[in-house]
């Protein structure tokens, strides 16, 4: 999508600390860090909400989380710990509208769930 900030970083029209990329997915330091850690990995193809995404056809959930576990050996918290979040629409706490995850960690999380 034209005007979607996360399909800009996607086109390398913003830039991004990139931490793991392959074809499907992108993974990057968030600009606004939560954590020590705090890694978004996205689909390069713009999916709105984690309520967009079709599971039967779809095999995109399963390649975040494969994402999720090569960030946290890049980032040395696969051992020590880390969260993973996804947040959905307004309530949930979703400000950009593509699909991401959050993996957060290199701290002792607190119940930060909101
Ligand atoms: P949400 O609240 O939608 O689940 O999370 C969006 C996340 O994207 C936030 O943690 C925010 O800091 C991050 N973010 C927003 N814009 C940018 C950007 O331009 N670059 C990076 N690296 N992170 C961004
Ligand atoms: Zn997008």
């Amino acid at each position: 999508m034209s005007d979607c900030i996360f399909c800009k970083i996607v086109r390398g029209e913003i830039p991004c600390s990139k931490v793991y990329e392959d074809d499907k997915i992108l993974a990057f330091d968030d600009i606004n860090p939560m954590a020590p850690v705090h890694v978004v990995i996205i689909p390069k193809n713009h999916i709105s909400t984690l309520m967009d995404v079709d599971t039967e056809k779809d095999d995109i959930m399963n390649n975040l989380i494969a994402a999720a576990q090569k960030v946290a050996q890049i980032k040395n918290i696969a051992v020590s710990g880390f969260r993973v979040a996804i947040n959905c629409n307004a309530e949930g706490g979703q400000v950009v509208f593509h699909l991401h995850v959050h993996v957060l960690g290199g701290r002792k999380l607190q119940d930060e769930l909101g």
